[in-house]
């Protein structure tokens, strides 16, 4: 028996993550399409018919469908309602209820608002509080253990 292996495959096999672009919804992502309950919860993935069945939601919805990993940095910034970022978590401004900072992050550690265009450098990291140094070294070190 002689088995032909169709080289070039004209039919990607369907993938979480996968992009397309039509003209009545726009941007898409595929989801893995999830089972619900009556009041919309998700319970688990569906596999009716024996295989993972996928959907095609807006970019944006990517979140409620478990599929937020796929977002750029940029759809990240722009869509999730947490951006955790150098152990920074930047919130939506709406959620400050500062009506100024509507569509606008704000880290909830150090307060500093993101440039719209989210081109403004990351947070250095979690910021540490130190107490300052004397200038001068005093000499009787109590400090160390050594008592
Ligand atoms: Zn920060």
């Amino acid at each position: 028996m002689k088995i032909h292996i169709v080289s070039g495959s004209q039919r990607k096999k369907p993938r979480a993550g996968d992009r397309r672009t039509t003209k009545k919804h726009g941007e898409q992502i595929r989801v893995f399409k999830m089972v619900t309950d009556m009041r919309g919860n998700v319970i688990g993935y569906d596999c009716t018919g024996g295989s993972q069945r996928y959907e095609w939601v807006a970019i944006e919805d990517a979140d409620k469908h478990g599929a937020a990993h796929h977002w750029t940095r940029e759809e990240r910034l722009k869509f999730a309602d947490v951006v955790v970022e150098n152990g920074h978590t930047f919130k939506r401004g709406e959620s400050t209820g500062v009506s100024s900072l509507a569509g606008l992050r704000v880290c909830g550690q150090c307060g500093i608002v993101r440039r719209a265009d989210g081109q403004n450098k990351p947070c250095r990291g979690t910021v540490r509080v130190e107490l300052r140094q004397p200038a001068i070294a005093v000499s009787d070190s109590t400090e160390g253990g050594a008592a």
